[in-house]
């Protein structure tokens, strides 16, 4: 048990007995609870307020089993991975009041004045210009977040908990590293107790929940994870539209227009909720997110069961993470973007085509099992540019870009003199050559060449790959 250093600060008693100082100044307060700091700094306490306790007498038992039992913090492969994707609540408070210990967010998550850099910030053209410039990041970074609110969102839903409010205020971001953090846990659906009663945020809400014929659930969770993701990518909400559907008031037709009568605004064959000045559609995201985002506005926005997951998402995200490209224009806002054939190379938020004349495409091939030498191709593409680096994901097909990858660079790229170049680092390489493997050994480097053929690894689950020049 810890002792009091002063008697100063009142002291907070944990439900395994644990005495913890907090600071008597009231830091935040919300609709739920008042934050203090604990007196280290380290930790916040949100000590919730009476009313609510009375409402929800689960609420103990909830945030017990969100501490103890379904803490991804705690898991000792990953655990630390996770701890930087959420601000994982880390001690149930039992006195003075009911409350829940919760670390501070990182410091990336703070700007220099100490205000929370919340996604909302990030996904509104409107409120990004006022970020400073140093502090927007680019178009990868959006990308990266993107990444890691579905892979955070993965993880709970992988253990059947469900959020119940994944929202702007409750995602904090930096797209400058390319990252969030998921807050606000305690409100957690946890499996066998009843959820909490939150209202969502407006705009994520699910269309069932609106029109009062569901209650948070996982599914609902993963309208709010298309609604955060889609903004995040594309700066615009998908069901906010000029189509109105209710002429006696704001709150009907948005109640309407979330709800009941939603509709994406970039639906394929009903168009009258389209923008006039949407110029640029979803399909610049490339041909995976080109797959989940009609399937979860247009297919799925009224049918639950069939929204995309969040591993869906997530492995979406991290497939077109491998087509990405600088922008060509460097006074490009967002600096990097997928390169697509559907949008004649030009970068979709400045237009600017892309001024190399010629770009290395390589196509992925895996080996059949039991049939060495013979490969499949995993309809999978990496998009290269000068400086990229290639990791063990890309090198073997049984390796998932996911929390426990190792990220060694195995090798990179270099164009130089008109030449493409592949840099060997920590590979097994091989030049195919009329059939035949010419090893490349690490540190050295292979020019390449159209048709050439590369084995990453002659190991096991090694990929070949089949390079092409995109020229342009
Ligand atoms: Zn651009």
């Amino acid at each position: 048990m810890a002792k009091r250093k002063t008697a100063k600060n009142p002291v907070a008693t944990l439900i395994d007995g644990t005495e913890l100082e907090y600071l008597p100044e009231i830091i935040g307060e919300g609709s739920e609870g008042i934050v203090h700091f604990t007196a280290d700094r380290l930790s916040i306490i949100k000590f919730y307020k009476d009313e609510a306790d009375l409402k929800d007498p689960e609420r103990k038992d909830r945030i017990d089993h969100i501490v103890n039992k379904y803490n991804p913090t705690r898991d000792k492969i990953s655990g630390d991975y996770w701890s930087n994707l959420y601000c994982w609540p880390a001690g149930l408070v039992v006195s003075p009041k009911l409350g829940v210990k919760v670390p501070v967010y990182p410091a990336k998550f703070f700007t220099s004045d100490g205000i929370e850099k919340k996604l909302s910030w990030f996904v509104n053209p409107k409120t990004r210009n006022f970020v400073p410039a140093a502090e927007r990041g680019t178009w990868l970074g959006h990308l990266k977040m993107a990444i890691t609110m579905a892979r955070s969102t993965r993880r709970l839903h992988s253990a059947g908990l469900a959020h119940s409010d994944l929202s702007y205020n409750n995602f904090l971001g930096d797209p400058v590293s390319g990252s969030t953090v998921m807050i606000d846990v305690d409100g957690l659906v946890v499996p066998g107790l009843h959820p909490p009663k939150i209202a969502g945020t407006p705009g994520l809400i699910a269309p069932e929940v609106l029109m009062g014929t569901a209650e948070p659930s996982i599914r609902t969770d993963l309208h709010a994870l298309a609604v955060l993701i889609y903004q995040t990518l594309l700066f615009r909400h998908p069901l906010k539209g000029p189509r109105i559907n209710s002429t006696s008031s704001a709150e009907e037709d948005e109640q309407l227009s979330l709800g009941e009568k939603a509709l994406f605004i970039e639906n394929p064959t009903d168009h009258s909720n389209r923008p006039a000045k949407l110029v640029t559609g979803y399909e610049c995201m490339g041909p995976y997110l080109s797959e989940v985002i009609p399937q979860s506005f247009v297919h799925a926005l009224h049918s639950p069961d069939n929204r995309p997951t969040a591993l869906d998402w997530e492995s979406a995200l991290v497939r077109t993470a491998d087509l990405i490209h600088p922008c060509s224009n460097e006074k490009c806002e967002m600096k990097w973007f997928v390169l697509s054939k559907a949008m004649d190379y030009c970068c979709p938020f400045c237009k600017q085509k892309i001024a190399l004349p010629f770009v290395p495409i390589l196509h992925c091939y895996r080996e059949q099992p039991g049939k060495p030498g013979n490969f499949l191709n995993e309809k999978h593409r990496l998009v290269v540019w000068h400086g990229m680096y290639i990791y063990k994901w890309h090198v073997f097909d049984n390796i998932w870009a996911g929390e426990n990858v190792d990220k060694t660079p195995q090798g990179y790229f270099v164009y130089h003199e008109n030449n493409w170049y592949l840099y060997n680092m920590e590979m097994d390489l091989k030049v195919i050559e009329n059939g035949y493997p010419k090893p490349v050994p690490k540190g050295q480097h292979v020019r390449l060449s159209e048709g050439l053929q590369l084995r990453l690894s002659s190991e096991s689950h090694g990929r070949l790959i089949l390079t092409q020049f995109l020229r342009i």
